[in-house]
C-alpha cells in the first residue's frame, strides 16, 4: 500500500485532554478521533490493528473448539430483570438505558450473560450437547463515570465475550482452564508482556475469577505480586500477612484526651509522639447501599493500614459503598469528621473491624466528640471487640499470605477477565438441561472477556518512545514501512517497487512512503510516530541495490544488500509470529 493512496495525516499537536501516551500518539498519527467523551472514530490504520487482534482472538478460540455467534446490542429490560441485574446496573449508572416508542425499557448491552443464557436455554436441552463455548466480538456500551485515557476506557468499545456451558462444576472448571490457556496464547501471540492475577468478580459475580494485566506503569489497576512465591492478585482482591503491633503497654484506665483539630493519624502522632502508629485505631464511616436501602457502617483498622472498599462492599453484599457525608458523620457520632470511634456510636451503626486490630490493646481511638480522642482503650474491658474480618488493603512490604516472601505493588492494564459463574444466571433464569439421570439441572457457566480496543491501547502504553508508537509485529497496522527518500528518482522507484512487491508476495503487509514533496526528515518523523515495527529505507544507494534496514524498537540502522534486508524482514516476522 502506498502512502499517497491512503488517508495519511499526522498532526503536530496532541489533544489537550490526552492523559496517556497511547491516546496522544494515536490521535497525532490519525489513528483515532474523539467524537465525544469515550467515543472514538477508529481510523483506517487503527482498524487494521483491531482486525489483527481480532484475527488472533478468533484463531485461538476456534482452535479451542469455541463457536462464534453475534447477539443484539439492544436488550430488553425484562431479560435483565430475570437475572436480577437491572436495578444494580441502573444504580451503578453504568447502563445506557431508555424507553422505546412502545414504552418498553431497553438498554445497550454492557455485557451479554442474559442474552446468551436465553439463547442456550432455547436450544440446549440435553447433557449430550455440552460442553459448549460460544463467543462474539462486538461493540459494548458502558456509561463510565470517567471515560478517559482514549481507547483504554471508552463508553463504546470493542469486546470479545465468550460464555461456557457445562453439565457439572468440574466440567465448568475444565472449560475455564481451557479458556485460561486460550487467553495466555492470545496475549503471548499479540506480543504483550502480561501478568495473570486473581481478581474480584465485581457485578458479574460468580465463584472465581482472574484478570490478565498488561504490565504498564500507567495502568489503572494496582497489583500485589510476590516474586518469591509467584503470587499475583489485583489489590481489590489481594490478601497478605502484616507484622504484629508492638507489645501492649501496662494496663491503665481509659480516659479522654483533648485533640484539637487532630483529624488524621499524622496529626495524632504529633500530639502523641510516644504512641506507635499501630496502637492508633481509626474508625472510618461508610454509607452502604444494599437492596434493602442505605445504612451506616463503621470500620476500624490499625493506623498504618487502609481499608479495602471492594472487600467491604462484598462483605455487605452492597450495591455501593461511599465514605459517609459530614452530615451523616455528625448524626451518628455527634462530632465533626475526624473524631469517630467505636465507643458511643449511634444505635443504627453497624461496627466492623479489619483483622489488623486483632491483638491491639491500650490504643487510641476517636471519642465521638469533636476535638476528643480516647486513650488506653482495651478490647474486652472498655468495649467488645467488634466482628473482625479481612477488610484491609494490601501494602508494599507486607508478607505474602502463603509461603515466604514480600509483596510488591506494581501496575497493570486489565485486558482480559475470566470468571467461573457457577449457576448464578442459569438458576435465576430457569435455564436447565436434562442430565444423564434425574430431573433437569441449571447449566454451570463461565464467562470470558477481552477488551479488543483496550489491547491496542495497552500495546502502545507498553511500547513507545518520545518519537512515537512502537507496534509489536503481530498486531502492527503494517509490518514493514518503506521510506523512499526521493520519490520520482528512477532507481529508487524501481527498487522500492521491488521491495514492495516481494514482501506482498510473501504475505507481509507493507506501507510505502512514496510522497513526492515531503522531505526525508518529515518522512522519518512520521515513520517513527506511526510505529511500523520494521523499516527499509530506499535512498541514494538504490543504484547499487543497497538499502538501509532498521527496527523501530532498536537504535541505529545498517546498510545492506536489498536481498539481505528482505531476508531480515522475513526472519523477524517468522520469529515474532512463532510464539
Ligand atoms: P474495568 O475494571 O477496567 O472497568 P471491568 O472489570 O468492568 O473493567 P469486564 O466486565 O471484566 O470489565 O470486561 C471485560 C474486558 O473488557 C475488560 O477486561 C477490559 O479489557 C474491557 N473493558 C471493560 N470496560 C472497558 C471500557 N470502558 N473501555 C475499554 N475496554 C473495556
Ligand atoms: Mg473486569
Amino acid at each position: 500500500m502506498k502512502v499517497t493512496q491512503q488517508l495519511f495525516v499526522t498532526l503536530k499537536e496532541e489533544p489537550a485532554d490526552a492523559e496517556v501516551r497511547s491516546h496522544a500518539l494515536m490521535a497525532r498519527a490519525g489513528f483515532l478521533h474523539k467524537l465525544a467523551a469515550g467515543q472514538y472514530t477508529y481510523g483506517p490504520m487503527l482498524l487494521r490493528v483491531l482486525k489483527k487482534i481480532e484475527a488472533i482472538v478468533r484463531e485461538e478460540h476456534e482452535a479451542a473448539g469455541c463457536q462464534e455467534l453475534l447477539m443484539p446490542a439492544l436488550q430488553p429490560r425484562e431479560l435483565w430483570d430475570s437475572s436480577g441485574r437491572w436495578d444494580r446496573y441502573v444504580a451503578d449508572g453504568i447502563l445506557f438505558h431508555f424507553t422505546d416508542r412502545k414504552g418498553s425499557e431497553v438498554c445497550l448491552g454492557p455485557t451479554h450473560e442474559e442474552v446468551i443464557t436465553t439463547f442456550v436455554k432455547r436450544f440446549v436441552k440435553s447433557y449430550k450437547q455440552l460442553p459448549l463455548i460460544l463467543y462474539q466480538i462486538q461493540t459494548k456500551f458502558r456509561d463510565e463515570i470517567r471515560p478517559r485515557f482514549g481507547l483504554m476506557r471508552g463508553r463504546e468499545f470493542i469486546m470479545k465475550d465468550a460464555y461456557s456451558f457445562d453439565a457439572s462444576e468440574e466440567a465448568m472448571k475444565a472449560s475455564y482452564d481451557v479458556m485460561r490457556g486460550v487467553y495466555y496464547r492470545i496475549f503471548e501471540r499479540s506480543g504483550l508482556r502480561f501478568t495473570p492475577v486473581q481478581a474480584d468478580a465485581g457485578a458479574i459475580g460468580g465463584s472465581g475469577s482472574e484478570e490478565f494485566m498488561v504490565d504498564a506503569d500507567t495502568g489503572e489497576d494496582a497489583i500485589a505480586v510476590c516474586r518469591a512465591t509467584g503470587y499475583a492478585a489485583n489489590v481489590e482482591k489481594a490478601v497478605s500477612r502484616i507484622s504484629a503491633a508492638p507489645a501492649t503497654p501496662e494496663k491503665v484506665g481509659i480516659h479522654k484526651e483533648p485533640t484539637p483539630g487532630a483529624k488524621t493519624c499524622e496529626a495524632l502522632l504529633e500530639l502523641f509522639p510516644q504512641l506507635p502508629i499501630e496502637r492508633l485505631l481509626k474508625t472510618v464511616l461508610y454509607e452502604a447501599t444494599t437492596e434493602e436501602g442505605t445504612s451506616v457502617v463503621a470500620v476500624m483498622a490499625r493506623g498504618d493500614r487502609e481499608i479495602n472498599e471492594v472487600k467491604l462492599l462484598n462483605h455487605m453484599n452492597a450495591l455501593d459503598v461511599q465514605l459517609a457525608s459530614p452530615e451523616t458523620v455528625k448524626r451518628v457520632t455527634g462530632a465533626e469528621v475526624g473524631f469517630a470511634g467505636p465507643i458511643g456510636l449511634a444505635e443504627e451503626v453497624r461496627l466492623l473491624a479489619d483483622s489488623s486490630v486483632e491483638g491491639v490493646d491500650g490504643f487510641l481511638c476517636g471519642g465521638n466528640e469533636t476535638d476528643t480522642h480516647y486513650l488506653d482503650v482495651w478490647f474486652g474491658r472498655d468495649l467488645e471487640q467488634p466482628e473482625t474480618l479481612d477488610l484491609g488493603l494490601v501494602q508494599a512490604g507486607d508478607l505474602v499470605a502463603e509461603g515466604e516472601g514480600e509483596i510488591e505493588i506494581t501496575r497493570g492494564i486489565e485486558v482480559g477477565h475470566i470468571f467461573q459463574l457457577g449457576t448464578k444466571y442459569s438458576s435465576a433464569m430457569d435455564a436447565k438441561f436434562a442430565p444423564e439421570q434425574g430431573p433437569t439441572e441449571p447449566y454451570w457457566m463461565g464467562c470470558y472477556g477481552i477488551g479488543v480496543s483496550r489491547v491496542a491501547a495497552s500495546a502502545i502504553e507498553q511500547n513507545h518512545d518520545d518519537a512515537g508508537m512502537i507496534w509489536p509485529i503481530p498486531i502492527a497496522p503494517y509490518t514493514v514501512m518503506i521510506v523512499q527518500m526521493r520519490a520520482g528518482d528512477e532507481a529508487q522507484d524501481a527498487l522500492a517497487q521491488e521491495v514492495h512487491d516481494n514482501l506482498e508476495a510473501a504475505g507481509i503487509d507493507v506501507l510505502w512512503d512514496d510522497r513526492k514533496k515531503v522531505s526525508p526528515g518529515v518522512k522519518f518523523k512520521d515513520a517513527d510516530l506511526v510505529g511500523v515495527p520494521l523499516r527499509i529505507v530506499v535512498g541514494r544507494d538504490a543504484t547499487d541495490r543497497k538499502v538501509e534496514w532498521n527496527s523501530r524498537s532498536e537504535e541505529g540502522s545498517e546498510v545492506m544488500d536489498v536481498d539481505a534486508a528482505l531476508e531480515k524482514v522475513k526472519q523477524a516476522v517468522t520469529e515474532a509470529t512463532a510464539r
